[in-house]
């Protein structure tokens, strides 16, 4: 399948599934809006990656 064919259909296409990107993904299926978030990292993070003690 090439890159095309696997964002057709989404409005959007959010880079990072980051607290930005999980936000906006949430807002806009809230709206319906067909979006697809692509993240490069192959597992969430179990933690805030960056949070100091
Ligand atoms: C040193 C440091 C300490 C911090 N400490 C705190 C804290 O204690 N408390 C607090 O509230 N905030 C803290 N922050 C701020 C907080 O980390 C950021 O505000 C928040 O993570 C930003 O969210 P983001 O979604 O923009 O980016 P990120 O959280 O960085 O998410 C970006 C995502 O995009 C992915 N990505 C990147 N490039 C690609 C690509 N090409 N293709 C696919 N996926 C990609 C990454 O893997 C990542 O998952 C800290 C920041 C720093 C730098």
């Amino acid at each position: 399948m090439t890159s095309n064919e696997k964002t057709k259909g989404y409005e959007v296409i959010i880079t990072g599934a980051g607290p930005v990107g999980l936000t906006l993904a949430n807002l806009l299926g809230h709206r319906g809006v067909r979006t697809l978030v692509l993240e490069k990292k192959p597992h969430p993070t179990r933690w805030t990656t960056r949070c100091f003690p």
